[in-house]
């Protein structure tokens, strides 16, 4: 747990209006480490020992996405994979990719999703989240060349 990350994440309790607990801070400094998104079983797992019981990471967790500081990134085996929304527009969230080969994902920044084409008349899309699965480059290499 940085400085830095201890003071990103008391600012994001701040601006929601949410009393900076340390169960709070733990966790937000965990998915502010995390270079991709994590279950809660693995930020149960990265917390400070003994600091945050299981059940309190997964309330927290709750918490954190109904302010919209955390998003539900993707569901993989019906597990949510958590990560912060602060890379994530209101209207759409950085795209997601799965190696089929690793099964490592991967948040995709800078890819751009075109929209969607000829919905249904009259629907209207709020929110979009897109997970692409493939072959990731690390993976490529090994196999093909
Ligand atoms: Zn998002
Ligand atoms: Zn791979
Ligand atoms: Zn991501």
């Amino acid at each position: 747990m940085t400085d830095e990350h201890l003071q990103k994440a008391a600012q994001l309790l701040d601006e929601n209006g949410l009393r900076k607990t340390r169960p709070r801070l733990e966790i937000l400094c965990v998915l502010l480490e995390a270079d991709s998104p994590l279950t809660g079983e693995q930020v149960f797992e990265r917390v400070t020992a003994g600091s945050v019981d299981k059940a309190t990471v997964y309330r927290t967790l709750l918490l954190l996405l109904k302010h919209d500081i955390v998003h539900n990134a993707y569901l993989r085996n019906r597990i949510r994979h958590f990560e912060l929304a602060h890379h994530c527009k209101p209207d759409r969230c950085h795209p997601h990719f799965t190696c089929r080969d690793c099964g490592r994902t991967v948040c995709l920044y800078q890819a751009i999703v075109p929209d969607v084409q000829n919905l249904p008349a009259g629907f209207l899309v709020l929110h979009r989240q897109t997970r692409l699965e493939g072959i990731c480059a690390d993976c490529r290499v090994r196999h093909y060349s």
